[in-house]
């Protein structure tokens, strides 16, 4: 898992502010309907004109696939966790909807509290929001949005903005805005002490220009929905800075997919794959030869082209003539929650539940050895103690991974929380 998401923009949902827009009066002008808009379908609009034309009129169209699950689970998660760490903070419930969301907000604020406001709600020219977190300030409100990512990114500044322009049109004296999101330095010390997983980056300074345009862009996001479905490629904007749920609507009528995408190429296959693409070639099978310049794309061309496997026997033998015996393939998997589930260990850290070990004799013979932890405890102990025996003590020459670096990186971490194993991993590392 390696993304972020905001924590209560599903919360607030589309369609419950039609219920708030009708509380309001606000759901049709003169021109006809006039759409209510949430601070996600903003961003849906800001990613692309016609993911939110399809989220309103065709919702039915969204597929979601597992990762986005996942995505707003951690972000649940992550929400519930910054809110248990103010104790003092009082939640603004969407009972029975959204307007008395409105309604109680505006009566804590009026009534002078003094505490942290989670989900605080406002409205605005029909855009509704719901503010992560607000803790007064001697001078107003200072606001904060909660992302489970290790940073702030660029589409977090206008969900930011957004707010502000909302809340302060509502009346709402913003003193600071800040994205209030995971501090990768942090390691947890104490069995559920979250104390200091969160950092925030204060952004306010540099909204001017966003908050400025707000007007301009609800206003334009209400033209798109006002009209027919919009006409709009599917490209990298699919899946910036998510991936687009209505993928499967739009790709029925591209033409195929090529068989092999040129971006397929190692290493800077995208840029190229971008250049061909502007010369109508998407398709290794379509690049005539002399066209790529580097000899390693070269050879996977001609061997795409071809349907012959390439195998340089000579350059293997070479390469690898200083490989002691035995030697050990290793492949490790990882998961990285942002939040830490075990003691001693960071937020996004990659710590190892499952590892796959074959061992190769110099007489050719192979074994296999596996682990894995399925059963929710802290794998790092039983991971590491198997690593060793499946490589055989000391007695393993070389040890070889498709990316060593990751793998050497596993090792040495298990290496740091185990002092009694410490120099036997070092020394596994070091292979
Ligand atoms: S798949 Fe792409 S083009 Fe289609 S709605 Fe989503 S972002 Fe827009």
């Amino acid at each position: 898992m390696n993304d972020d998401v905001d924590v209560v923009a599903w919360a607030a949902g589309g369609e419950g502010l039609i219920t708030i827009m009708d509380v309001c009066g606000e759901m049709r002008s003169n021109e006809g309907r006039r759409y209510g808009l949430s601070k996600s379908k903003i961003t849906a609009f800001e990613q692309c004109a016609r993911k939110l034309w399809l989220s309103k009129h065709r919702p039915e169209l969204a597929l979601m696939d597992s990762g986005t699950e996942d995505r707003f689970a951690t972000g649940h998660e992550v929400g519930d966790l910054a809110c248990s760490l103010l104790p003092s903070g009082v939640m603004v419930e969407a009972e029975p909807d959204l307007a008395a969301a409105v309604t109680r907000t505006r009566e804590l604020i009026d009534s002078g509290w003094s505490e942290p406001i989670f989900e605080a709600t406002f409205e605005h020219d029909g855009v509704l929001v719901r503010v992560d977190v607000l803790s007064p300030t001697p001078d107003g409100w200072a606001m904060a949005e909660v992302k489970s990512s290790a940073g702030v990114k660029a589409y977090h500044l206008g969900d930011l903005a957004t707010q502000i322009w909302v809340a302060s049109n509502a009346g709402l004296q913003v003193s600071s805005a800040c994205i209030r999101h995971i501090n990768s330095d942090f390691r947890l010390k104490r069995e559920g002490d979250y104390k200091g997983l969160f950092r925030d980056t204060d952004c306010l300074g540099e909204l001017t220009d966003r908050i400025a345009d707000r007007a301009t862009v609800v206003a334009d996001a209400r033209a798109v929905l006002a009209g027919d479905e919009p006409e709009v490629s599917t490209g990298d904007h699919c899946s910036t800075p998510f991936a687009c749920e209505f993928s499967s609507h739009c790709t029925r009528i591209d033409p195929p997919a090529p068989e092999w995408p040129i971006s397929l190429l190692p290493r800077t296959g995208k840029s190229i794959a971008a250049q061909c693409a502007e010369e109508g070639l998407f398709d290794l099978h379509d690049v005539p030869e002399g066209r790529l310049s580097n000899a390693l794309h070269e050879r996977v061309r001609e061997a795409t082209v071809s349907g012959r496997i390439y195998h340089d026997r000579k350059g293997v033998i070479e390469a690898t003539k200083g490989w002691l015996w035995p030697r050990a393939y290793l492949d490790f998997e990882t998961i990285g929650p942002a939040i830490p589930r075990w003691v001693d260990s960071k937020p996004f850290q990659q710590i190892p539940f499952q590892f796959s070990c074959h061992s190769e004799s110099e007489a050719g013979q192979v074994s296999h050895t596996g682990f894995l932890s399925i059963d929710g405890s802290d794998p790092r102990r039983a991971c590491a103690e198997a690593l060793l025996e499946a490589l055989n003590g000391d007695r393993c020459g070389s040890i070889i991974a498709y990316n060593a670096s990751f793998e050497k990186r596993c090792v040495l971490e298990l290496a740091e929380i185990f002092p009694d194993l410490a120099l036997a991993l070092t020394e596994v590392a070091a292979k």
